[in-house]
């Protein structure tokens, strides 16, 4: 079957042919309906080098996924032939504190997990191909009827990604108070439209592109600001009376974005890190403001997964994505690389 192949670090991405897998004790194959393509890859493609990680390449790219059950091995339970189901990315070990409550991404035990991956995609085999060995039944949740499988695909990683992001901050989105995200492409436009599902907060969106913050707007943002903009910080400030935003969400994760997120954030409010951008920002008793938690955050739940998919189904969240077929996978990338996705995109085999 046709597969797209981190092949080495610092390489393009390769269309391949491999064997299609067969699933073993516990395990499930999947005929692939979707896999989304995320900024994550770039990273994985040219920031990464040998000896960060246990694992390394060959293997088929693509961790946000889903399909339907192809083949079972021997003791699945409760799964049918045909049925569609969105894979859980991050793989953990399944029995330690953290993977018992779903959040498989704070494993205790990493490198007791699949060949010490971080999951499908992210060191061992992931959906960019026609099928996909999905190595324990746990990390597959179903799709509801009312969800196209396809759509599913993104809704695993832009969508629970930011999703974890917004629900921990959710007490401090009461009605009147104001969220910010910074980077509104393929994880940012989800994370708009999980506030305004939500919460009743206004909403600012920063994105350097106008098309990204069209989006937004689409996606129901009330006001939109170019992130390049010298007074990018102060229109916040005045959108805010002066106060900053309760919440900042930065899906950028530069140098210039966590300064702006650090500046416009509000005494007691939220700032969370969600871009892989590799910037930093100097923090002191003053900057962030008094009492602003600051954290950083990988992925999401299991059980959160289920919750967007529930989203998605009642029609109150909708990704953008355009699809690609495996053959036109590589231009795919090309256009991420160029800044040109709107919203995601997402292969289709
Ligand atoms: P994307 O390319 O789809 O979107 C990024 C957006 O940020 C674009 O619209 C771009 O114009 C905008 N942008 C870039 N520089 C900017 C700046 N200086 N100011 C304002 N906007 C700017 O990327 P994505 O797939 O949404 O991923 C976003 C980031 O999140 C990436 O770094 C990715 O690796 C990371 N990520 C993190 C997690 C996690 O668990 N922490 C999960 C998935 C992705
Ligand atoms: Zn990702
Ligand atoms: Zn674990």
């Amino acid at each position: 079957m046709k597969a797209v192949q981190l092949v080495a670090w610092h390489s393009d991405p390769a269309l391949v042919e491999v064997d299609v897998p067969t699933a073993g004790p516990g395990q499930v194959v999947l005929k692939v309906a979707g896999a989304g393509l995320c900024h994550s890859d770039l990273h994985l493609l040219h920031d990464f080098a040998n000896g960060m990680f246990p694992w390394g390449p060959p293997f088929t790219l693509g961790h946000e996924n889903s399909g339907w059950v192809h083949q079972v091995g021997a003791g699945v339970e409760g799964l049918s032939i045909g049925q569609p189901v969105a894979v859980f990315g991050p793989w953990g070990c399944g029995h330690c504190a953290a993977c018992d409550r779903g959040q498989d991404t704070y494993c205790h035990a990493p490198t007791d997990s699949y060949g010490s991956a971080f999951g499908g995609g992210l060191g061992v085999d992931g959906g960019q191909a026609e099928f996909m060995l999905v190595p324990d039944a746990r990390f597959l949740v179903p799709i509801p009827d009312a969800l196209d499988p396809v759509a599913a695909a993104p809704l695993t990683d832009a969508g629970l990604t930011p999703y974890h992001a917004v629900k921990m901050s959710l007490p401090k989105l009461m009605p009147g108070s104001t969220a910010l995200c910074i980077g509104v492409g393929g994880l940012g436009h989800m994370g708009v439209q999980f506030i305004k599902a939500l919460s009743s907060a206004n909403i600012i969106a920063m994105d350097l592109k106008d098309e990204a913050l069209a989006l937004a707007t689409a996606c129901g943002a009330d006001l939109t600001i170019r992130g390049d903009a010298e007074d990018a910080v102060a229109q916040v400030k005045e959108a805010t009376g002066g106060r900053g935003a309760d919440v900042v969400i930065d899906f950028v994760g530069l140098d210039a974005t966590l300064a702006q997120a650090a500046a416009c954030a509000k005494v007691q409010g939220d700032m969370t890190i969600v871009g892989v951008g590799g910037g930093s920002f100097p923090m002191s008793l003053f900057s962030p403001p008094y009492e602003c938690n600051v954290r950083s955050i990988y992925w999401g739940t299991r059980s959160e997964l289920g919750e967007v998919l529930a989203l998605a189904a009642k029609g109150l969240i909708t990704p953008e994505y355009s699809t690609y077929s495996l053959d036109q996978a590589l231009d795919a990338y090309a256009a991420m690389e160029a800044g040109k996705l709107k919203g995601r995109a997402v292969i289709v085999p």
